[in-house]
């Protein structure tokens, strides 16, 4: 691995292990295109798909903030991803197409030690600028977090057969034991 080259700065950012606070300072920018299977604990999620694999586009905007009591600016990072991943549709266990989307501020402070001391105080996200973060994995953590709990299709390409585990069937099951007069009722009809 080669030195960050300091008469070029552009090329000086290290996403694998990124000084944040001069990443702010200096207001910049890193912009990529990854394939989705360099995200391996995202890719374990996808459901076996034709074609070549998604990408996923991501960004970070570095940036110093004034401190809302008068000290020291603070240091901020803005991630912003972008990517749809197959998921098993859970009704008829098709393939779901998923877009996720990041687009989240982290706060940075010196270390674990002062992230964790904070985090109950404050709204925002919290990371530790040391030791430097390797942009991945906080993206693939955001992106984890926007994975559907029971991915599903709005409306499935294929007729469901109806089964005694489905959700409307058991719905109807409560209903009547809750009011049977107004499952008489409906009966009467
Ligand atoms: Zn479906």
């Amino acid at each position: 691995m080669s030195l960050p080259s300091k008469t070029n700065p552009k090329t000086a950012w290290n996403p694998d292990r990124l000084d944040v606070r001069a990443f702010a300072l200096a207001g910049a920018r890193l912009e990529a295109e990854v394939p989705l299977p360099a995200f391996e604990r995202l890719y374990a999620e996808a459901a076996p798909a034709d074609g070549a694999p998604a990408s996923v586009h991501w960004q970070a905007q570095g940036e110093m903030r004034p401190a809302a009591s008068g000290g020291a600016p603070a240091v901020w990072l803005h991630l912003e991803a972008d990517t749809h991943v197959p998921l098993t549709c859970q009704r008829c266990l098709g393939v779901v197409d998923t877009g996720l989307t990041v687009d989240r501020w982290f706060r940075f402070v010196a270390d674990e030690a002062a992230a964790a001391a904070e985090d109950d105080d404050c709204e925002e996200d919290l990371l530790a600028l040391e030791p430097r973060p390797r942009l991945h994995d906080v993206l693939e953590d955001e992106l984890l977090m926007e994975l559907p709990l029971v991915p599903m299709h709005e409306v499935c390409p294929v007729q469901v057969p109806m089964q005694a585990t489905d959700p409307e069937v058991d719905a109807g099951d409560t209903e009547v034991r809750k009011n049977p007069f107004a499952a008489l009722a409906r009966l009467k009809k």
